[in-house]
């Protein structure tokens, strides 16, 4: 067995048997793992309390290839989000940034950048007013950094550029122009706008991409269009959408 460490979120965890806990966590070094804790709920303070869901803990573990779930020593909390805890629609939102990484994320796949944008997302959470603003960003680019990215630059059919008035896709995964429309009758009109938010969500900072003012036809239109992308391109609803504003 090879002892390993790495800062992690905790995703989910369970009961198991009288003593341990089962978690499902997101590594920044090896990506989603599951790891076993014994005899952590008899003796908690051995490991530094429980490990919360969506906290941000330093791990020690021992990797057994052969089995599912590596053996975890050491689960210290590094930062718990208490303003996310104290307050329902902040924890909901939390909720559904963790359901949608688990979503996109297979084990073992390190993946870095959705390590940051995660605790990035839970920063600005606790200090946001605006929660729903945090989850478009969240959305446009973990699709992004997953390989799922919509393609927004030029006709998903025949690559033309975009010149006039394009139709979004969620089944094609894109922009559709004039001449492909009758690819995809359920095609949906599409505001520049949206468009234009999400292009500058993908390519500037986190900062500036939390300061963008977001308009409340294009916010509306985002959820629309993202929504539609993410239940398609997934193969699964996510739950946890339902509790979110
Ligand atoms: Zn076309």
């Amino acid at each position: 067995m090879t002892i390993q460490k790495s800062e992690a979120i905790v995703l989910k965890t369970w009961s198991f048997r009288e003593t341990s806990l089962i978690v499902n966590l997101f590594t920044k070094d090896f990506g989603k793992i599951g790891g076993l804790i014994k005899g952590i709920r008899q003796a908690p303070q051995r490991y530094g309390g429980l490990p919360l869901v969506f906290s941000r803990s330093s791990i020690v573990f021992y990797e057994r290839p052969k089995r599912d779930l590596n053996l975890v020593t050491q689960c210290d909390a590094g930062e718990q989000f208490l303003p996310i805890r104290r307050d329902l629609e902040k924890t909901n939102y939390a909720n559904y940034f963790l359901e949608l990484l688990d979503a996109v994320t297979f084990d073992y796949d390190k993946n870095e950048g959705l390590f940051e944008l995660t605790v990035d997302s839970l920063k600005a959470l606790c200090l946001e007013q605006e929660s729903w603003r945090i989850a478009r960003i969240f959305e446009i680019r973990l699709l992004n950094l997953s390989g799922f990215k919509p393609r927004l630059d030029s006709c998903v059919n025949c690559q033309r550029r975009i010149t006039a008035e394009g139709r979004f896709s969620s089944i094609l995964g894109g922009i559709l122009c004039p001449r492909c429309f009758a690819c995809d009758s359920r095609a949906k009109a599409t505001l520049r706008g949206t468009l234009a938010s999400i292009d500058y969500i993908e390519k500037s900072s986190w900062q500036k991409a939390l300061h963008l003012k977001i308009a409340p036809d294009i916010a509306s239109e985002l959820v629309t269009i993202l929504t539609s992308f993410l239940d398609i391109h997934l193969d699964k609803r996510i739950k946890s959408r339902k509790f979110l504003i």
